[in-house]
């Protein structure tokens, strides 16, 4: 007897229009199956536009690249890492890749661009699409310069998200590089959905289970660089935990903790650790800064043999509910 089978006997026969549901789902979708509505933002290779599925109404987000641009600038790896790390990973606060597609047809379809006089209609770009889930909030980096800073409740509350999607990636062998709260979009929900992961790096097997889990190109960005990767261009899991470091203290603080005049001058300060806290920061804040700003990866708090779970454990998260953060209501913003 096989109580699966029998189950499977006694279910109702699937309707017709669970069929043509499933059928919708698991279908490939193309151009046609979207209309293109209003520009979110523009990045130096795509452009985002939010896009309704006709057959759902459903709302996501299409980043939308210009292939022969990409072409030129040599960033097809980019885009290529990014559509492979984003079909690897499936997490509540990490942007969903829904669908991709590519197709030849003219920009003056889309309300950007869309100056008959400047681009012609009639010219045609081969293009690439990345259905996306959107991030109707914006950036985190709008509400983090909108008030000065955040409340460290909802510092904590943010910052647990940012730690929980990083575990995450890190667990799927998946090195970020880039994390800053620029890339740290919000939801309708006011969820956080880690972005931009055309820099991020799949570290192979081999890789990880050696104690070397570094990857060496120069990637990120100048004020969350990691000291390890300034001196030995080197970077890894640890650098995506310095980066948590730096957004900590511009969580609470309104800037990152290293700035300079120039790249230099802050790549300065990274390799100096000169940085000073603001008079408001409580002690469990200064401590967790404090112990993940470490200069040497190995004493980093949150790359030791128990990884990220010591940075969860820190008593500044006391009172987070790890396991129900994403059914929790966000605290408001400020
Ligand atoms: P660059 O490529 O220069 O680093 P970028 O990484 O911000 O820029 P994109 O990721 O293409 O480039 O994003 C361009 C703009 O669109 C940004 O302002 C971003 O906030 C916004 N955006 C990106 N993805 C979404 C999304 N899923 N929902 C809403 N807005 C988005």
């Amino acid at each position: 007897f096989n109580p699966a089978i029998a189950s499977a006997a006694n279910a109702p026969p699937i309707s017709p229009a669970q069929t043509l549901q499933k059928d919708l789902l698991s279908r490939k979708r193309a151009v046609k199956d979207f209309h293109f509505g209003r520009t979110l933002g523009e990045g130096s290779y795509s452009t985002v536009v939010e896009v309704t599925e006709i057959s759902t109404d459903r709302v996501y987000a299409a980043k939308i690249l210009d292939k022969r641009h990409i072409i030129k600038e040599k960033k097809t790896k980019y885009v290529t890492i990014e559509r492979n790390v984003l079909h690897k990973l499936n997490h509540p606060f990490i942007i969903n890749l829904h669908y991709t597609f590519q197709d030849t047809r003219s920009l003056c379809k889309f309300n950007f661009f869309c100056l008959p006089f400047l681009f012609p209609p009639l010219q045609l770009y081969s293009l690439i699409d990345f259905i996306i889930d959107l991030a109707e909030n914006g950036e985190l980096l709008n509400f983090v310069r909108k008030y000065g800073g955040l409340s460290e409740k909802c510092t904590q509350f943010y910052l647990a998200e940012i730690v929980l999607a990083v575990e995450y990636m890190h667990k799927n062998n998946v090195v970020h590089r880039d994390l800053k709260p620029e890339n740290i979009l919000l939801g309708s929900d006011m969820h956080i959905l880690v972005t931009d992961f055309g820099t991020a790096k799949v570290l192979d097997d081999s890789t990880d289970k050696s104690s070397d889990l570094r990857t060496n190109s120069f990637v990120g960005t100048a004020e969350y660089v990691s000291p390890e990767l300034l001196l030995n261009k080197s970077s890894g899991k640890s650098s995506d935990i310095w980066a948590l470091g730096c957004i900590a203290y511009q969580l609470l603080s309104g800037r990152p903790p290293f700035k300079g005049a120039n790249e230099y001058q802050t790549f300065q300060k990274i390799l100096h650790s000169e940085y000073e806290f603001p008079p408001h920061f409580s002690s469990a804040a200064k401590s967790l800064i404090e112990k993940i700003l470490v200069l040497d990866p190995k004493a980093r708090l949150g790359c030791g043999p128990r990884g990220i779970d010591d940075i969860k454990q820190h008593e500044f998260f006391n009172g987070i509910d790890w396991n129900t953060l994403p059914q929790q209501q966000p605290p408001p913003m400020q």
